[in-house]
């Protein structure tokens, strides 16, 4: 690896951290320590629709009391941060102006019963709409639109949004270091929106464009994002930018591998799926914790390892300087 290690836990603070987010953030953790690198902690709040009182400190605080500690993040700040998203709005909108010049991006004015009535259009004839430019004779208030007009809208402060402009008839050929190669066809995304209508970026700008500032090297993350892979290798090649590795985690599962582990089956089977107690600030109701049901964290960090890596030894505990020696995502 020529550059240092960077990477990074980016989380959003719409509630608890499930222990799925712990371990995470502590593969990305014992990548980063296995590799001389800095582990960076960088709170993804964008989306204030999602926003959870008391989260981020609550984020902050589990990994504390995991023993997980990060090199740069909110209390931490370094040349890089700031880091939490809501703090770094700015930077954003410039970043989704570039893509509109060098024409990968473009304003999109379609109003709500527009969109419907599309998506109404599509199912009677018994297809699913996707929203892209190569069906620009339907977009009539967006991509087909001239730049006078565009110009005449923005000033009569119209509501819009910047949507990516995906390439048409190419085949993509990403690479993960879990999953390995992939290809995708070009022809079935939608060209996803970057900049709302309320002024803040989707995640999916705001992500690669920090990724990018921050200098991040190896992006580990759940499996939930592997769908986003797509966009965001071309959002890389717009930016004309070198997009980092990519490593997508298998989630943690209900037993016979139903879906995603939640709250209500931990309580069900008889342990938490938090690593602490979490009081809902709407409701008052309190979600049981590792920590006060008395484990240790450093059996935490351990079964978190061993759900989905092992050593290939029969090792059965390790101290986390162990982990960080033994560490590696080729296993996972
Ligand atoms: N904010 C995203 C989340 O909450 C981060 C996904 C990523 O790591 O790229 O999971």
């Amino acid at each position: 690896m020529s550059s240092k290690v960077r990477v990074r836990f980016a989380p959003s603070p719409t509630g608890p951290l499930h222990i799925g987010g712990v371990r995470t953030a502590l593969y990305n953790y014992l990548f980063a320590k296995k590799h001389g690198g800095d582990f960076v902690l960088r709170i993804e709040d964008t989306d204030q629709n999602r926003y959870v009182e008391g989260a981020e400190d609550y984020i902050i605080e589990s990994l504390n009391w995991c023993g997980i500690p990060f090199d740069e993040g909110p209390g931490k700040e370094k040349g890089f941060g700031p880091y939490r998203q809501s703090e770094r709005k700015d930077k954003y909108r410039d970043f989704a102006e570039k893509l509109i010049e060098s024409g990968n991006a473009y304003y999109a004015f379609d109003t709500s019963d527009e969109l419907d009535a599309h998506r109404k259009d599509h199912e009677e004839k018994g297809k699913t709409f996707i929203y892209n430019w190569h069906n620009r004779e339907k977009l009539k208030n967006s991509i087909s639109l001239s730049q006078d007009e565009v110009q005449q809208k923005l000033e009569n402060d119209e509501d819009y949004v910047i949507r990516f402009k995906s390439p048409k008839d190419e085949i993509l050929h990403l690479k993960d270091v879990i999953r390995g190669d992939m290809e995708i066809d070009t022809n079935i995304l939608d060209d996803k929106v970057l900049f709302k209508s309320d002024g803040m970026p989707t995640y999916h700008l705001a992500n690669i464009v920090d990724d990018h500032l921050m200098k991040i090297t190896h992006v580990i993350r759940g499996e939930e994002w592997l769908p986003s892979l797509a966009l965001h290798y071309m959002l890389y090649r717009a930016f004309g930018w070198n997009a980092p590795e990519f490593a997508h985690l298998p989630l943690i599962l209900k037993p016979q591998g139903k879906g995603k582990l939640s709250k209500r089956d931990g309580e069900k089977m008889g342990f938490p799926v938090f690593p602490l107690e979490w009081k809902d600030p709407k409701t008052d109701d309190i979600s049981a914790g590792y920590r006060e049901e008395g484990y240790f964290p450093e059996a935490v960090v351990n079964m978190l390892a061993f759900l989905g890596w092992n050593p290939g030894t029969e090792q059965e505990f390790f101290k986390l300087e162990e982990l960080t020696k033994t560490f590696e995502l080729e296993r996972v």
